[in-house]
């Protein structure tokens, strides 16, 4: 859809908004990739990190399989590379928070927990948030012992057992991350088949540390001031047991963060933003890249990859409007 062009007093007359040619929401790898290819198209980019920079990979310990590192590299190093990388072209990044967009018009009105500013072309990269298990005690327990990042939280579970919800690529790894800090990890998964990648799961199976309960879903978690113990039920058998733990990591996928932008763009029932091959949304000159628009892939790689080209397309898509 092609949207109206108004005139920047058309939206905020007298003021002193700030107009920028690209504006880039999110600093995942997907929106420091497109910062870096935007910069060097001297779109000077503004990014708006949100609360942090490096999205997800900045969570995990070290990260094995983006290429050009082949002894691995820190999630959060890997995330600072891509700033200082992007910063060098003239990138510039704003801690704030992304509460509302106005895509109708150009210049798009985009509203920051702290400022209304306009932007002429956007990318969308605000990224993914863990899934809740939604049972009880979860919220009330959540830092409490019930987290969702063990690179984070790992340390605090010395000397200590844990529960790892999930059968994924994330429960596996993060799994495999505690065993260096817990004395016990169990794996709790609804089926009798991992999702995981093969090392991964070759990995988990080799350590002594690590132990699998499968067929089997948390209903509760039990607790009061910390977490005491896990509810077990067995959706084979039916069969409902408590399950002494100190912790409960919870890695069963993620919902795109899109929110905000699911009243003026195609928005799936998952929540994912619908694109073509070109990083495009329904509003000519609104881009997306990264888990936002990815149901697939998910990866730093592939995500870094989506946001190169939404970088190319929109220095095209303004190129065509001078
Ligand atoms: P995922 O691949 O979607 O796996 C989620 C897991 O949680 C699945 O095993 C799923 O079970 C289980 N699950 C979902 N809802 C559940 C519920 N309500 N109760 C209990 N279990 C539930 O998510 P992910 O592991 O976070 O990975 C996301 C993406 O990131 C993937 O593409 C993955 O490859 C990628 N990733 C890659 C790496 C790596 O390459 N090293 C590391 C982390 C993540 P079912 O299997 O039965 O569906």
């Amino acid at each position: 859809m092609d949207v109206e062009m108004k005139s920047q007093s058309t939206i905020e007359k007298g003021s002193e908004i700030e107009h920028v040619k690209l504006a880039i929401l999110g600093a995942g790898p997907a929106g420091l990739s497109a910062a870096l290819y935007a910069a060097r198209a001297e779109l000077e980019p503004l990014v708006l990190t949100g609360l942090s920079i490096g999205g997800q990979a900045s969570l995990t310990h070290t990260i094995e399989n983006y290429p050009g590192f082949p002894d691995g590299v820190g999630g959060v190093e890997l995330g600072e590379l891509f700033q200082k990388q992007a910063e060098r072209f003239g990138a510039r990044f704003s801690f704030e928070l992304v509460t509302a967009v106005e895509f109708s018009h150009r210049p798009f009105k985009i509203t920051t927990d702290g400022r209304t500013l306009l932007a002429d072309a956007v990318i969308i990269t605000m990224g993914a948030n863990p899934n809740h298990l939604n049972v009880p005690g979860e919220t009330e327990l959540t830092g409490k012992g019930v987290s969702y990042c063990g690179t984070c939280d790992g340390w605090f579970f010395r000397g200590k057992e844990v529960v790892v919800v999930g059968g994924g690529d994330s429960a596996l790894e993060e799994g495999l991350f505690l065993t260096r800090f817990a004395t016990k990890v169990t794996i709790v998964h609804r089926r009798d088949e991992l999702r995981a990648g093969a090392i991964l799961q070759r990995r988990a199976q080799e350590n002594d540390k690590i132990s699998f309960i499968w067929d089997t879903v948390i209903t509760d978690i039990l607790g009061t001031d910390a977490v005491e113990a896990v509810r077990l039920k067995n959706v084979k058998t039916g069969a409902v047991s408590d399950f002494k733990t100190d912790g409960v990591f919870i890695f069963i996928g993620h919902t795109p963060n899109t929110q905000i932008f699911k009243d003026q763009l195609e928005v799936d029932d998952k929540g994912v933003i619908a694109t073509d091959q070109r990083m495009k949304t329904n509003i000519a000159g609104v881009f997306v890249a990264g888990e936002v628009a990815d149901a697939h892939y998910r990866q730093v790689v592939t995500s870094a990859g989506m946001g190169a080209g939404a970088a190319i397309e929109a220095t095209r898509f303004l190129e065509a409007q001078e």
